[in-house]
């Protein structure tokens, strides 16, 4: 079931790829697989799919323990990370989502100097005025990554936000559309010292409208353990 519910998505992925003239699709899926089994985990990657999100460090440290062996895996935080679990995330993780405070990466880049890593990081963006989400505000975004150049140990790969949930997917365009145009401003600016190429951005109900807004990178649960 699995397997074709990821058939599915990669089909869907692909069309909406060639009706906005994204060519060659490069997408990647982030199967987030909190609160799924070790096993379909395992069937995920026979499908196909190498990314593999958690959301809780405690569960991924589990998870990673027992399948460490499938060197293909890279793994994802998406969730919220707290400083106390940053020494774990750093071991386990290639790509976090979630940095939404200086205090955070500072203390990222700290941990990955002393085990001697380079830690991907995407900046996590708060692109809805909603009081509960995390995220560094669009209009603070230029001064933070001003502040994260001078750690030497993160290497700020791009944008992640995530949309209020509809029931009308179309109605998160325009958070898309924020993320998409940062990105863009930010990328014009000349002075800083690398570009922002990923945008995490899409979950099961509204991957279509971000792909149309520019994601490259899409966090995909109930899709793809649901088929929903
Ligand atoms: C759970 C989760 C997802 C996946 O959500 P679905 O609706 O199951 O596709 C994506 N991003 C984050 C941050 C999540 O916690």
């Amino acid at each position: 079931m699995i397997h074709d519910n990821i058939l599915d998505l990669k089909r869907r992925v692909n069309s909406v790829c060639s009706s906005v003239s994204v060519e060659p699709c490069n997408i990647t899926i982030v199967a987030v697989s909190k609160n799924r089994s070790v096993d379909e985990i395992r069937q995920v990657i026979e499908a196909g799919i190498n990314d593999i999100g958690e959301n809780r460090v405690q569960e991924a440290l589990l998870k990673y323990r027992i399948l460490k062996n499938i060197t293909s895996i890279r793994w994802h935080m998406v969730g919220h990370l707290q400083t106390n679990k940053v020494k774990d995330a750093v071991e386990i993780f290639d790509l976090i989502h979630s940095v939404d405070s200086l205090h955070l990466a500072e203390e990222i880049n700290r941990r990955a100097e002393r085990i001697n890593k380079i830690q991907r990081v995407l900046i996590e963006v708060k692109t809805s005025p909603e009081l509960t989400k995390f995220g560094i505000e669009p209009g603070k975004l230029h001064e933070f990554i001003k502040e994260l150049v001078k750690f030497k140990n993160l290497e700020v790969k791009g944008l992640m936000t995530i949309a209020p949930s509809f029931a009308e997917a179309e109605k998160t365009r325009p958070f898309f559309r924020i993320l998409r145009e940062l990105k863009e401003v930010f990328n014009q600016e000349r002075e800083l010292p690398f570009k922002l190429e990923i945008l995490s951005m899409g979950m099961s109900n509204d991957f279509e409208i971000a792909l149309q807004e520019g994601a490259n990178m899409l966090r995909i649960g109930r899709a793809i353990f649901e088929g929903e």
